[in-house]
């Protein structure tokens, strides 16, 4: 069978995940198989989400009716119910529901009454709380079918500490990842001297290492010093996979999804207040503005030498008529020159324009010509592919050290 479950958390504490993980131990005391843990991240736009949009799905061998039950008390046990955005989902189903759904799950938007109408045709035991929201994303759980898959390690608190601030070794995390990436990736930022893993919400996750496979993450987590620890789970993902992206064109892009989009630069760079950089890309008659928003940080320093004509593709989330991106690829460089008058070949004076479109003159020896004296601007710039640093790296954002897109 598969469980699938969402929403049960608050900005205020608890994580979908750490109720995961609790009850994948509780199914194996009643002696059940758990033959995978997933964690999937779903349209990262969605504005009701607690924090990265995530659910988790379980593939458990055991008694369907049985699983149901332990995992809608653990929901009620466990899960926040007092905030207002906190909606809980639970299904079991004996197979995998259709794909298609996960699929509009992660890349756009779904409703409640889609995923009922799914479930029902699956004849899946399900339960929704409060509004049922949570329906989508534990339906979109079982859906879910990896092309391209990530591990995670989330090594949780014990509950004595929840709430309370954390301990983790500063040093080891920073040899972790020196010592793994890049099979492993985002455990910390070593280039803005940022941890990465250790999140700042009072949720009871103490830190997160993402990987390659279960033994890379493994590797890594091994080397981490920190406060005591509770219960460990290692996930099955489709973080760091680009699964939110659609391929889309300048003038057709429709809010709160995320894309890849080919086209030419169409505006120098302007760095605006909050120092966010934005630039126009055009492409068949269309142009659409690009966001390099201030927690991109060195990021920035790129996007600001690109210049109009370059040909690139903006791949990001489109919010608000602009591309958020997340990372870039220049096709190809402009080669934009600047020109002023010609010296004098004469008397080696710099001549002086003699009026538009009739060419230079010298003052001194009165020579003439028509053709300016022309320089091409160095561009420090290489063709490739750059990304945003890991500290404001998306979830599902596949960084490059995975390896570059085809497009
Ligand atoms: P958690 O740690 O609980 O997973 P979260 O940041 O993942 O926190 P949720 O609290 O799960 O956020 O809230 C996201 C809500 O949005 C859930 O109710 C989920 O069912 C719903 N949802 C997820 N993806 C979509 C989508 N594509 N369209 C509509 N609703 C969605």
């Amino acid at each position: 069978m598969l469980i699938g479950i969402d929403d049960t958390d608050s900005p205020q504490g608890m994580c979908t995940t750490y109720l995961g993980a609790v009850l994948v131990r509780r199914l194996i005391r009643e002696h059940m198989q758990v033959k995978e843990a997933r964690l999937v991240r779903l349209n990262p736009n969605v504005t009701w989400k607690t924090r990265g949009n995530a659910a988790v799905m379980f593939d458990v061998e055991g008694d369907p009716g049985r699983a149901f039950e332990i995992s809608c008390a653990l929901v009620e046990e466990l899960a926040d119910f007092s905030c207002e955005n906190t909606n809980p989902g639970v299904v079991v189903v004996d197979r995998q529901i259709d794909p298609a759904f996960y699929q509009k799950a992660v890349t756009d938007f779904c409703t409640t009454e889609e995923a009922v109408a799914l479930l029902d045709v699956a004849g899946a035991r399900y339960k929704g709380w409060k509004n049922r929201r949570g329906l989508i994303g534990a339906t979109a759980a079982v859906a879910s079918e990896l092309a391209d898959k990530t591990s995670e390690i989330l090594v949780y608190r014990v509950p004595s500490a929840f709430g309370t601030p954390r301990s983790v070794d500063r040093e080891s995390l920073f040899a972790a990842e020196a010592a793994t990436f890049p099979h492993t990736w985002d455990t910390v930022d070593p280039v803005n001297d940022v941890v990465v893993c250790v999140p700042h919400t009072p949720d009871p996750v103490l830190f997160g290492i993402r990987g390659e496979s279960p033994q890379w993450v493994m590797a890594a987590r091994q080397q981490i010093r920190s406060e005591k620890t509770g219960i460990e789970q290692i996930w099955v993902t489709n973080q760091g996979t680009d699964a939110h992206l659609l391929p889309g064109t300048c003038g057709h892009l429709a809010g709160n999804l995320s894309y890849y989009v080919h086209g030419t630069v169409a505006s120098a760079p302007e760095t605006k207040e909050g120092g966010h950089v934005s630039f126009a890309i055009q492409d068949g008659g269309f142009s659409v503005r690009c966001m390099a928003y201030e927690p991109t940080k060195n990021f920035r320093q790129l996007i600001r030498q690109l210049v109009p004509g370059d040909k690139v593709v903006a791949v990001g989330s489109f919010k608000k008529e602009s591309i958020n991106l997340e990372k870039i690829r220049i096709v190809s460089l402009a080669r934009p020159a600047i020109t002023r008058p010609p010296l004098c070949s004469a008397c080696n004076k710099r001549m002086t324009s003699d009026g538009r479109g009739k060419g230079y003159k010298c003052k001194k020896c009165d020579a003439r010509t028509l053709e300016p004296d022309t320089q091409e601007i160095v561009r420090m710039l290489e063709p490739g592919w750059y990304e945003v640093p890991p500290t404001s790296r998306r979830h599902l954002a596949k960084p490059l050290c995975r390896g570059e897109p085809g497009w």
